[in-house]
């Protein structure tokens, strides 16, 4: 048998958040782990058959985005578990939880193998299932939740909508506590957003288009909350909007209750003002707010409140997107592009520095979906080689006409980017490699 490959990355500052290492050092993996990591410079130099410099450049665990649409079963015309995790490696991630709003929803043990299988087949990226917690994503039966978990899901969320109905939400939030499960809230009172088109407010009104008001996001999160502080579930609330809805987490924070929430790129760099003109590539759910609401998602960040960053990656069609704004179906694509954007919103901004960053996009979100248990989200010898190496001043200019997403639903086309991910690793092998 021929020698195994020894892949050193030298020279990088090498960022473990889990532990706080934070140190000039060498990475040397071999097969699918990380077998060695050396402040000594030219220790390892002998003992890799291939040296890459990573000199000056970020060399992280690999990137987990905790919540992607991977459109898959049912929805392969917008995006596939091959396109969606390859635009995902791209992007710098190496794992990626899907969402269950798929056709059919996720909600039974066999829907989550299936994915499991299919993403074992063709996937370019770790493919981790956050399954319905109830049938049908209706929020009127609970879905099989033990019979998924032993599955393989990592998480539950009827994505797309919210648990409406309290008492279900509190069998939800009391079965995700016996499973040891995360459950993730898309936190939207439905009866206060009927037919809503955009956030509600003076675009909204000017434009003529039924608004989606702030409260309809902080109701849900406040019930949900009280819910829990007698339950103690693990509960995340996903991709906050409202600048409201950071001080309602930071208070039940603050009483003790298990709760994170994580915040997506458009909401900390855009506003409502992106659908004057009825740009469509500007209507998601939850939609943009204000810039007090940027503002505070952004304070959010950086007091801690807001320890997760998730892009939502939503893949529509270009027909379906080129709909009228009121038809025109809700989301954007985002893990190609959000490393960058994180970046401007959150360190050039001063909100956090490169480390923080790193730590909101591997350890935190691997620790809200229990994937830490398994090495994933850290950078340390012995653990699983899922690295991304990032320039943090690398220059570019998005251009969705790129992407190896299926989608181009993307808002910050052409838009000036710094930062991007130059290597990816998954399980030892090097997915994505711009070093040239
Ligand atoms: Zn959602």
């Amino acid at each position: 048998m021929s020698d195994p490959r020894r892949l050193l990355l030298a020279g990088g500052r090498v960022l473990d958040p889990a532990t706080g290492f934070d140190a000039t050092a060498d990475v040397l993996v071999e097969g699918d782990r990380v077998v060695a990591i050396e402040t000594t410079p030219g220790r390892l130099e002998g003992e890799a058959t291939e040296r890459r410099d990573v000199t000056g450049l970020l060399v992280c665990p690999g990137l987990i985005d905790p919540h992607v649409h991977l459109r898959e079963p049912g929805q392969g015309v917008k995006e596939t578990i091959a396109t969606g995790t390859q635009a995902a490696v791209v992007g710098g991630f190496t794992s990626v939880c899907c969402m269950p709003n798929t056709n059919p929803t996720l909600d039974t043990a066999d829907m989550v193998s299936w994915v499991d299988m299919r993403a074992r087949d063709v996937a370019a990226c770790r493919v981790f299932v956050a399954a319905a917690a109830t049938v049908g994503r209706q929020g009127q039966a609970l879905a099989p939740m033990h019979a998924m978990r032993a599955a393989g899901a990592v998480a539950f969320t009827d994505d797309g909508d919210g648990v409406a109905d309290a008492d279900m939400m509190r069998w939800v939030l009391q079965t995700c506590a016996s499973l040891g499960a995360a459950f993730m809230q898309h936190c939207q009172e439905p009866t206060l957003t009927r037919n809503a088109q955009m956030h509600e407010g003076a675009v909204s009104a000017r434009l003529g288009l039924v608004g989606w008001p702030r409260v309809a996001e902080e109701l849900m999160l406040e019930r949900d909350l009280r819910l829990d502080r007698s339950i103690g579930a693990r509960y995340h609330a996903q991709h906050l909007s409202s600048g409201n809805s950071v001080d309602i987490l930071r208070a039940a924070q603050a009483d003790g209750v298990p709760a994170t929430g994580e915040v997506s790129p458009h909401h900390l760099l855009l506003t409502d003002e992106a659908c004057d003109g009825f740009d469509t590539n500007a209507k998601m759910n939850p939609p943009l707010r204000e810039e007090s609401d940027r503002r505070a998602l952004v304070q959010g960040v950086a007091d801690g409140v807001i320890t997760v960053l998730a892009t939502d990656h939503a893949p529509h069609t270009a027909a379906e997107k080129a709909q009228p704004f009121e038809e025109a179906p809700l989301g954007i694509i985002g893990v190609e592009c959000a490393l960058p954007l994180y970046a401007e919103a959150l360190v050039a901004g001063g909100a956090i520095d490169w480390p923080r960053l790193v730590a909101m996009m591997t350890i935190e979100p691997a620790r809200l979906l229990g994937l830490d248990r398994d090495g994933l989200g850290r950078l340390a010898a012995g653990g699983p080689a899922d690295i991304t190496v990032i320039d943090p001043d690398h220059a570019w200019r998005i251009n969705a006409s790129t992407f190896a997403s299926k989608a181009r639903n993307c808002p910050f086309n052409g838009r000036p980017a710094r930062g991007r991910a130059m290597l990816t690793i998954v399980g030892g092998d090097v997915k994505v490699d711009r070093l040239g």
